[in-house]
């Protein structure tokens, strides 16, 4: 057995034993393996009785359309579970004001399996301006409506409805991030764990599989879910704490109020505060180069005190409770910090929240996949399409990615806006070349209408593959939110080979033509390997590369923990020298989020006058989309800056563009380009005293109004005057003519 998974530690409530759990492949199948694969998994009673099922083990309910195919969560978790024996139906957008929907499989043996899809559905269904979607590129015609509001929990209910003595296990995004009391943007309050509502006997968090295998074959043996407590990425309520362990409240080890001062757990020693980094950052932020890397050797960190006094197999914290988080938006951001700080699988505690008379108990994250398990994972015989039943109906995310291969997991960049850290934690989690290349080839051979483009080859950041921190040990005492800011890390792996060698290698498979990388770049991280950028920038660019700086200002940026735009400039240098040196004319499309907090309308403006000078005209803009456990949404809800120590004596507020108008004002300034917005800019610039951006010379933002336009403006100035004042300009333009 692997290292890491000798050291896996599950730490069930009332007891302190380690359970070493078996790799993903190696567990005895259930008897069931007989009567599977399937061809899909089945959606139907008919399918079931062709595959000769007189009922399914787990069903699983999901709020998107069935694709069978690696990048859909619910035929991850069927395949995988399928492979172990047990036999696994879907049941699709199930009609949620009838429980009879969920009856058209029968009863599952074990439990239905819940999500809510590949994304959080009110994501799904609103626009960050909270307005309704009528489009959904996770269902067949690509129509919106197809899955409830609040998904998870309404399906989870309809289960308890069709069957009152089933077992419901929750997971997919919306479990993983609402799993605690989080700001709910959409109804703009605090809401309880997703565990209470949903009234789920279990909640997974992360990607799944390895708790998940396992809790199945523990169900499948009888043991009761209510006593399975031990698996790390789980979350269930409990009535009282067992014994055995220790508590510890959440405000000894990061202080939301004017306390004595203890250990910032931010401020834990790190070569991020060493000189060596500190002048990297210097440079980066001068817009300098910084120096090219040095094969360098590994920091030790010192360790973190409190870690070790605390150890994670007898110590869970308590954060504040759901009504605390509520009243206090200091608590909530607070809780915030903990959150995120335990978040490392290697040191993390069990974490706690009193929600009325119940705890929510959260167990350590999963420890990540290693290679030959997540290449077992991909290498499920999935077929790739949508199931059947959808005739020729389109399913644009899968029309998205049917040609692209996802070759890793995770993401250490932590920018504050995003939620795949908070998902698949920070740990990269990369599956072997050859698992790759086959998978390229199974595109070739068995998509329909594969012309040779593999259009992209990547994962939540197109260049992570493989790059890690260089010592397992330092790694798992590290409490870093990001591996990347606000400087690389020494500790972390930057030599991008593997992927160089990776992209050499897709392209020159038979039948490939082209292999685009189309997934988002680090570009900070990218600049340190040269060699790759020039890859990346000769054969993998069609054309336009995507970018995201996401703003241009520094105050703003370092509540987004992305990097200063210094190495926007190295980047772009590297990216024009080496598409000349091809012979390619190939442009950088850069990316900006408008109203994010930090982001005032005096730093918008900033970015819009950066725009202009640049020349860029952005076509679509992101405005700020809070999601549940997002460090910005904690800014957005709270005003307060979680990745600072917090303390009431701290006056720091964070610029949060709350109101539609100023959100609109946002856009409007990044797409300072477009006429429609020109009335709105004008009135802004006006009222911040910038008149000098309105004109025709070559510094101005907009073009002054027409006459029409300029005395509409007047008139309805006018309007707004009160009368008496009116009377006084009036009279004072009188007597100003008079003089005249
Ligand atoms: S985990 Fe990341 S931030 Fe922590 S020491 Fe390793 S490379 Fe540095």
């Amino acid at each position: 057995m692997s290292s890491a998974l000798q050291r896996q530690a599950n730490h069930p409530p009332g007891s302190h034993a380690d359970r070493q759990l078996p790799r993903l492949f190696d567990y005895p199948k259930y008897w069931a393996e007989c009567l599977t694969p399937a061809p899909f998994l089945p959606m139907s009673r008919a399918e079931m009785d062709q595959l000769g099922w007189d009922s399914c083990d787990v069903i699983i309910v999901t709020g998107d359309a069935y694709v069978d195919h690696p990048s859909f969560g619910m035929a991850v978790i069927g395949r995988t579970l399928e492979a172990q024996g047990f036999r696994v139906g879907i049941i699709s957008q199930p009609d949620w004001s009838d429980p009879q929907s969920l009856r058209v499989l029968g009863e599952p043996n074990l439990y239905f399996g819940v999500t809510a899809g590949n994304m959080d559905s009110m994501i799904n269904r609103y626009t960050a301006d909270r307005r309704i979607r009528h489009d959904d590129a996770y269902t067949a015609g690509d129509t919106g409506g197809k899955r409830p509001d609040y998904a998870l929990t309404v399906y989870s209910q309809l289960c308890k409805r069709a069957y009152p003595n089933s077992v419901v296990v929750a997971g997919g995004i919306e479990a993983s991030l609402r799993r605690l009391a989080h700001y709910d943007y959409w109804s703009d309050k605090v809401k309880r764990s997703v565990l209470m509502d949903s009234t789920a006997d279990l909640l997974l968090f992360g990607n799944a599989e390895r708790a998940l295998i396992d809790l199945t074959h523990r169900l499948a043996a009888g043991e009761p879910v209510r006593e399975i407590r031990d698996l790390r990425g789980t979350a269930f309520l409990c009535r009282t704490i067992p014994e055995g362990w220790r508590e510890i409240d959440s405000t000894r080890i990061d202080q939301p109020g004017s306390l004595p001062r203890h250990k910032n757990p931010y401020d834990a020693p790190h070569p991020s505060d060493c000189d060596d980094a500190k002048s990297q950052h210097a440079a980066v932020d001068a817009g300098h180069s910084a120096a090219p890397p040095q094969p360098s050797q590994v920091v030790n960190l010192v360790p973190d005190t409190q870690a070790i006094e605390t150890d994670p197999s007898s110590t869970y914290i308590r954060m504040p409770s759901f009504d605390a988080v509520t009243k206090d938006p200091a608590l909530y951001a607070h809780a915030d910090r903990i959150f995120h700080r335990e978040t490392n699988p290697g040191n993390a505690r069990p974490l706690v929240q009193n929600q009325g008379k119940n705890d929510i108990w959260i167990n350590p994250p999963p420890l990540p996949l290693e290679t030959a398990e997540l290449d077992w994972v991909f290498e499920q015989p999935y077929k790739r399409v949508p199931h059947p039943s959808y005739g020729d109906a389109k399913i644009p995310a899968y029309e998205m990615i049917r040609f692209s291969v996802n070759i890793m997991r995770g993401c250490f960049g932590g920018c504050t806006f995003c939620s795949i850290t908070e998902h698949e934690g920070r740990i990269i989690q990369s599956r072997s070349e050859q698992s790759i290349l086959d998978e390229v080839e199974k595109i070739r051979d068995l998509t329909p209408g594969f012309t040779g483009v593999i259009s992209d080859l990547g994962g939540p950041t197109a260049n992570m593959y493989r790059l890690n921190c260089k010592d397992k040990r330092i790694e798992e005492s590290c409490r870093r939110p990001s591996c990347v800011y606000p400087t690389i890390c020494v500790n972390l792996e930057t030599d991008h080979s593997h992927t160089t060698a990776l992209y050499r290698k897709a392209r020159a498979l038979k039948g490939v033509k082209k292999v685009v990388v189309a997934s988002g770049l680090r570009y900070d991280l990218a600049v340190r390997d040269p060699e790759y950028v020039k890859e990346l920038v000769t054969h993998h660019v069609g054309g336009y590369l995507k970018i995201a700086p996401e703003h241009s200002e520094e105050e703003t940026l370092a509540k987004m923990m992305k990097p200063g735009m210094g190495s926007y400039y190295e980047f772009k240098e590297m990216f024009e020298r080496f598409s000349q040196q091809a012979g390619k004319k190939q442009y950088l499309i850069p990316y900006f989020i408008s109203g994010h907090p930090g982001s005032g309308d005096k730093e918008m403006l900033a970015l819009a006058l950066w725009l202009k000078q640049n020349d860029f005209r952005v076509d679509q803009v992101q405005n700020f989309y809070p999601s549940p456990m997002a460090s910005a949404t904690t800014m957005y809800h709270t005003e307060r800056n979680p990745l600072r120590p917090l303390n009431r004596n701290n006056t720091e507020r964070v610029l949060t563009a709350r109101s539609p108008e100023q959100r609109t004002l946002h856009k409007a300034l990044l797409r300072y380009h477009d006429t429609d917005n020109w009335p709105l800019l004008r009135k802004a610039l006006r009222r911040m005293g910038r008149q000098d951006l309105i004109g025709a010379e070559k510094g101005c933002l907009v073009p002054l109004e027409s006459r029409r336009e300029r005395e509409l403006y007047q008139r309805e100035q006018r309007k707004k005057q009160p009368a008496s004042r009116l009377k006084k300009s009036r009279a004072s333009q009188r007597g100003s003519r008079g003089r005249r």
